[in-house]
């Protein structure tokens, strides 16, 4: 297994010229903390770092389990108030309704400079993450992908970024993990596969992590099975706070 800290850079961010198997970064929406918290034994068995994103208001609870995230090493992002789409409406309307209170919820609790912001269903344009790069340094997003659910992500380009592009790739298209996306073991085992092969970073989305695998949830045992895998394959797990 290889050791996050050796990979990283004196600014915290990951060293591409070392790394050599790809990058899982797995993301985690919908401000699930209470599912969140008891597997952070879990990632630190792996070396693994996460993003999580929050929606609605950022209670002290959320601030407290931001907190405890970041101290794990993880990262953390704003998902909006209302999980609304980021449609018919002006970007500028946008983040002043459903992003800014959130983002003075958590400054009020003593979380500042998050940087990162997942959109609501994937819904986005080059619009809004032109704008909202005034204030995010990374987007988690969809792929765009046309496939029936469960299809063969590998066969895919869209979750893959080349680690020479990483720098300048602000959006992160996601594949879902859940029963909702049908998603196997088999078809994530080769996804990591492919990224490991090629060398690039792959991104997934999925909201709790339950005991049992239900609707758009992941089961701990696909995350346990996931780590162990991108492990094996010598990737590095990383949150986009690591990323240059
Ligand atoms: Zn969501």
């Amino acid at each position: 297994m290889q050791n996050t800290e050796s990979f990283l850079l004196d600014n915290g961010k990951i060293d591409l010229a070392r790394v050599k198997n790809g990058i899982l970064l797995l993301t985690f929406d919908d401000g699930r903390f209470e599912t969140w918290l008891p597997h952070l034994e879990l990632f630190d068995r792996f070396n693994a770092h996460a993003t999580f994103f929050y929606d609605k208001e950022i209670t002290a609870e959320c601030a407290d389990s931001m907190k405890q995230l970041r101290a794990r090493g993880h990262s953390v992002g704003f998902h909006s108030t209302t999980h609304k789409d980021a449609v018919d409406i002006t970007p500028e309307a946008y983040y002043r309704e459903y992003i800014r209170p959130q983002v003075e919820q958590a400054e009020a609790l003593g979380v500042r400079d998050i940087a990162f912001f997942a959109y609501p269903n994937n819904r986005h344009s080059e619009e809004f993450d032109r704008f909202l790069s005034r204030y995010f340094a990374r987007f988690r997003a969809g792929t765009g992908i046309k496939a029936p659910k469960g299809y063969w992500i590998a066969d895919f380009e869209e979750p893959y970024v080349a680690l020479e592009e990483l720098p300048g790739h602000r959006v992160m298209g996601g594949c879902g993990i859940g029963p909702f996306y049908e998603t196997t073991q088999e078809n994530l085992d080769a996804a990591l596969e492919k990224a490991a092969r090629e060398n690039k970073a792959v991104t997934f989305f999925s909201h709790a992590i339950l005991s049992e695998a239900k609707t758009v949830h992941m089961a701990s045992a696909t995350l346990e099975a996931m780590l162990e895998k991108a492990a094996e394959l010598g990737m590095m797990i990383a949150g986009f706070s690591e990323l240059p």
